[in-house]
């Protein structure tokens, strides 16, 4: 079902780029998708100069409302393996271990998601060296992300990472600022690791050329949070990861969880906000599937469900003085 392209002269991204073009035409669903997000209304809040957009997408409602539980994942087909995949869907080779799928389900212009071969759970340790080289071979067009198992992967049993369009989050806009705003910085060999907290998010930001410098702080970042929850789980985090040809460089960010889903999620009638974040909506776009949410929700709805889905200051205090004694 895997087809690769034979054209040598293509760079990886135009590859994964022209599969998207190829995969509107051929698959209705994802034809219509595509067409669909160009009418997706917009709007923009501003917190003292940290922008978040809510993007208002019905076609995300399945992914919004995934019952990600045990017993739900065990009794349903898992979308990401290759059998149950629709026919119509192709992929494209990543590193010999991973299926570059066009989402049928768009968020970004250009939206994949990138699947392990093999039904194995999604868990980042270990594999972080393939996001760097994810983010390298792509690095022409788009980024690439990781929501952590329970910290919305709607697919937490199947390994899988998703790409989208640089230029699109506004989180990327913002890193200079972002940087200058960061409480702590750490200078493992060529390499920084940066505490940044922005008023709404807790951000660990990696950064450099050296992958093995750079895995080796994200292990002890990884390590680290794993001490301080008193945890042997992967603990609740989304990662961001681009590189920049120029500089060759890596930046990485990522967000330090504590819950995966905010109360107004739960709550019912009026008081309800469909909104379940992972890395695209804590980057700064957040999605609301339903249209009276898009709606009504406020600048205090945003602050407050930051609030609650992210550590607080003490623990990230005490994060950021574990990780700067062992690094
Ligand atoms: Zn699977």
């Amino acid at each position: 079902m895997c087809k690769n392209i034979v054209d040598e002269n293509m760079s990886f991204a135009a590859i994964v780029e022209d599969l998207l073009k190829r995969q509107t035409e051929e698959w209705e669903l994802c034809g219509k998708n595509y067409a669909d997000l160009s009418g997706t209304k917009l709007r923009k809040f501003d917190f003292e100069g940290v922008q978040i957009n809510i993007q208002c997408n019905p076609g995300r409602i399945t992914s919004t409302s995934a019952k990600v539980d045990n017993k739900s994942i065990s009794e349903r087909k898992c979308f990401l393996c290759e059998e149950n995949r629709p026919a119509v869907q192709k992929g494209i080779d990543a590193l010999g271990e991973y299926n570059v799928l066009v989402n049928p389900f768009p968020i970004f212009p250009m939206h994949y998601t990138i699947t392990n071969k093999g039904h194995v759970q999604q868990r980042l340790l270990g594999r972080f060296i393939d996001m760097l080289n994810l983010s390298k071979d792509m690095g022409e067009k788009f980024l690439i992300f990781y929501n952590g198992p329970k910290c919305g992967a709607s697919a937490p049993d199947h390994m899988h990472f998703q790409a989208g369009n640089l230029g699109f989050l506004p989180l990327e806009a913002q890193m200079e600022k972002l940087r200058s705003m960061s409480v702590a910085t750490l200078y493992p060999g060529t390499s920084t690791v940066r505490f940044v907290d922005d008023g709404l998010r807790k951000m660990v930001f990696l950064e450099g050329g050296n992958q093995s410098e750079l895995n080796s702080s994200f292990e002890t970042v990884f390590a680290s949070l794993q001490r301080t929850q008193g945890i042997f789980e992967e603990p609740m985090m989304n990662v961001i990861s681009y590189f920049q040809p120029e500089s060759e460089t890596y930046s990485v960010i990522i967000f330090v969880r504590k819950k995966h889903r905010p109360e107004c999620y739960f709550a019912e009638g009026e008081k309800q906000i469909m909104l379940s974040p992972a890395a695209v909506d804590i980057g700064g776009t957040c999605i609301t599937p339903r249209q009276e949410d898009f709606e009504k929700i406020t600048a205090d709805d945003l602050k407050q469900i930051f609030h609650e889905v992210f550590v607080d200051e003490d623990y990230f205090l005490r994060l950021q003085n574990e990780v700067a004694g062992t690094i």
